[in-house]
């Protein structure tokens, strides 16, 4: 596979970042995610009142201490991430009121409707002129026909409104169960998956799961730059995601660590798509398109551990683990799985 990547967005975050990161060296921050989240909008966000407050405490030459960090995120940055999901129930709530006004005013226009229809009827009772009567129910139909118009336009606006909130709605939540860097899924949702293939693997059905490392990535990285070691974070996560089948699901596990779960593949399944993914790992020739540079290869090593009825989900990825750990010590680039474990037990 060859793969290359220049991303403009991505220089200019990349670079924010870096400003966020060594400022707070500077200030000897700790670098935690909501330390990071308040210094990044600080040099990269569009925020006037995050940037005014920390201006504010430079100029008086305040400490950015533990506290004065956390005030700074609960009060300018946490509001920020919520808006969203503020705004969506906001619209919702609102689209709710109008809709309901909307009907009333539909059951109300309808009534009338019925009583001058009625009207006309009963004066057809009392010896009308037929003719005239004729005019008038066709006049008062006329009439009806326009507003049922006007209602179903009126609906089907309200529809696609509901429609828009919806489509919002469910991309906040896919949001949420997401890793932002590789778009694979992220641990809730990881969890989430565990518990519910757990009890499918309960009836019988098999369940395995393979957790891959990158190898040597530090070195990677101090060579190369975090930046382009997260592209290349990137590419790993994309074949992953290519060669586990559509029932499966591959996270990011932590930092380099990535996982995939699959529900009625047993061990000897998953290792044989966890050799193929180590292989396509092997064989990505991975260019700089920017500076035309190529570089070199990268290998993973990769566990797989089979699920035993009645065990902890944590139980089987520690297993998992090992399995990788052991892939690490026999030299890296390479799938072990938890039978090989038992093995290297035998041997002590
Ligand atoms: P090995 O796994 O082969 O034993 O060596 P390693 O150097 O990869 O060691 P380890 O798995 O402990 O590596 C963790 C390194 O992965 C540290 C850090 O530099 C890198 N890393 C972790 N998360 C990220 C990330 O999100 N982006 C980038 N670029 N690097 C990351
Ligand atoms: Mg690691
Ligand atoms: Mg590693």
């Amino acid at each position: 596979m060859d793969s290359s990547f220049d991303d403009p967005d991505y220089d200019y975050a990349a670079s924010m970042a870096g400003r966020a990161m060594r400022c707070m060296a500077e200030q000897r921050i700790a670098p935690t995610p909501t330390n990071f989240a308040v210094w990044f909008q600080y040099f990269a966000g569009s925020h006037d009142d995050l940037r005014n407050a920390i201006d504010l405490l430079i100029d008086h030459n305040r400490p950015f201490d533990v506290r004065t960090n956390q005030d700074l995120f609960r009060t300018y940055v946490a509001p920020q991430v919520s808006a969203a999901a503020i705004d969506t129930s906001e619209r919702l709530h609102t689209l709710m009121g109008a809709a309901k006004e909307f009907l009333a005013t539909a059951i109300a226009d309808n009534h009338s409707q019925m009583q001058a229809i009625s009207k006309v009827a009963d004066q057809g009772k009392a010896g009308v002129d037929p003719k005239a009567l004729v005019a008038q129910l066709m006049n008062e139909l006329a009439r009806a026909a326009t507003r049922a118009t006007r209602l179903e336009a009126g609906f089907a606006e309200k529809t696609r409104e509901l429609d828009v909130i919806r489509d919002s709605l469910s991309r906040s939540e896919e949001r949420a169960r997401t890793d932002t860097l590789t778009g694979l899924a992220n641990r809730r949702a990881l969890d989430e998956f565990l518990r519910k293939a757990q009890a499918t693997a309960e009836w019988g059905e098999p369940l395995s799961v393979l957790m891959l490392d990158i190898d040597h990535f530090k070195t990677f990285n101090d060579n190369f730059g975090h930046g382009v070691g997260d592209q290349v974070l990137r590419l790993m996560a994309e074949v992953l995601r290519d060669k586990v089948r559509e029932q499966d699901l591959s996270a990011r596990y932590g930092g380099e660590e990535l996982i995939a779960v699959l529900p009625d593949a047993n061990l000897a399944a998953c290792a044989e798509i966890a050799e193929r993914i180590r292989r396509a790992i092997a064989d990505c020739k991975i260019t700089r398109r920017s500076i035309g540079e190529v570089l070199p290869n990268i290998s993973v090593s990769i566990g797989v551990a089979q699920y035993r009825a009645g065990e902890a989900m944590s139980d089987l990825i520690e297993r998992c683990d090992r399995a990788l750990y052991l892939a690490k010590g026999g030299g890296r680039n390479r799938v072990v799985t938890e039978n090989e474990l038992d093995r290297a037990i035998a041997a002590g």
